[in-house]
């Protein structure tokens, strides 16, 4: 484990402390077979994406978001998604397959491989790229596990996010399965619209998400919030009666709230609120003692939402099998 995750070397052969015998039966036994860089793409912030080529139909996305202090890595736990939300690029690509707990892994592998030549870390992990990490609960509890192993790449718990829809019955498994923090893609607190806008509420509604939230909290021996995801979108979501509503449902928990920025990507019905209402918005959810932040649009120059530059690679293998 030291060899790969501390000194990212990915050949058994060089492996030098091993008996040549170990290190043949080792590379008779196991391989490692990082998936192929299709596109990797800097945007002028600082900003890395990555398409990663896992088989001829499998393509995901893995983005890179440096900061002052900090360097986020955002993986994808399955190739396109099942769950369909409306706004959501990926899920309007539909669902291929999980991706396996070695796949997710060696997204950092190739991150890392990467960043070591530019001095740059990778101090914090979410799963907010392709998927829901909460269908391919396996796997992502595997990689989690690694993820905080000292022998490994020893993240603290509060650096890992595992960001769900509200796959709920999953999120009490998570509680019994993994340490790692907790996002839960909210988006509207009442039901009518989150029916419509992340159809997964249908089957687990608000208040039942909110109950395995409180669950999530109080299962901790260390003190614990919930992250609430709120993507705006212009006139759906954002108005002043849509921001009081959402501080009364988490009057009673500790939570955070991160405003995104909705972002576009062809053929969406929606468009990004205003500056002006999301600084609205998030005062009225300030005033009410939650702490809020919004999140910076980052990378934009490379392309918009996550899931587009999938789309935009199969786009291409399809109009070249057209035009063959
Ligand atoms: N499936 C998981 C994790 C991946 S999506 C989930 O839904 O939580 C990561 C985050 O990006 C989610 O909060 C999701 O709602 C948000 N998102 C998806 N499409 C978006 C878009 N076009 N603009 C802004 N945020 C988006
Ligand atoms: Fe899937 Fe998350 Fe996109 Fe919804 S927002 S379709 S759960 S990836």
């Amino acid at each position: 484990m030291q060899w790969v995750y501390h000194k990212d070397v990915i050949d058994f052969n060089e492996m030098s402390n091993l008996s040549a015998n170990l290190r043949d039966k080792l590379d008779s036994i196991a391989s490692f077979d990082l998936p192929l860089i299709k596109t990797q793409s800097m945007a002028s912030d600082g900003v890395i994406k990555w398409v990663l080529s896992l088989d001829e139909d499998s393509h995901i996305e893995m983005v890179y978001i440096p900061e002052n202090q900090r360097g986020t890595l955002c993986i994808s736990s399955q190739v396109g998604c099942a769950l369909d939300c409306s706004f959501c690029s990926t899920g309007k690509q539909g669902f291929n397959r999980n991706l396996s707990s070695a796949e997710i892994m060696s997204q950092l592998m190739i991150a890392k491989l990467h960043l070591n030549s530019t001095n740059q870390r990778i101090t914090n992990v979410v799963f907010m790229g392709m998927g829901e990490p909460l269908l391919n609960e396996k796997s992502v509890y595997e990689s989690c596990d690694l993820l905080l192993d000292d022998m490994a790449y020893g993240l603290s718990r509060r650096k890992v996010t595992i960001s769900t829809s509200g796959v709920v019955p999953a999120i009490y498994r998570m509680c019994d399965s993994t340490n790692v923090s907790l996002a839960i893609s909210l988006h509207a607190s009442d039901n009518d619209l989150r029916d419509e806008l992340v159809p997964i509420n249908q089957k687990y509604p608000i208040n039942e998400l909110m109950e395995a939230c409180h669950h999530f909290i109080n299962s901790g021996s260390q003190e614990r919030h919930v992250l609430f995801e709120y993507v705006m979108l212009d006139g759906v979501n954002d108005s002043e009666t849509q921001a009081k509503a959402l501080a009364k449902l988490l009057k009673n928990i500790s939570a955070k709230v991160n405003l995104i920025p909705f972002n576009p990507f062809p053929n969406t019905q929606y468009k990004t609120s205003n500056r002006s209402t999301i600084e609205k918005f998030q005062d009225i959810l300030y005033s009410s003692g939650i702490r809020t932040m919004t999140r910076r649009t980052r990378g934009d120059d490379v392309d918009a939402a996550c899931g587009q530059l999938v789309g935009k690679v199969k786009d291409k293998s399809k109009r070249s099998l057209r035009d063959a």
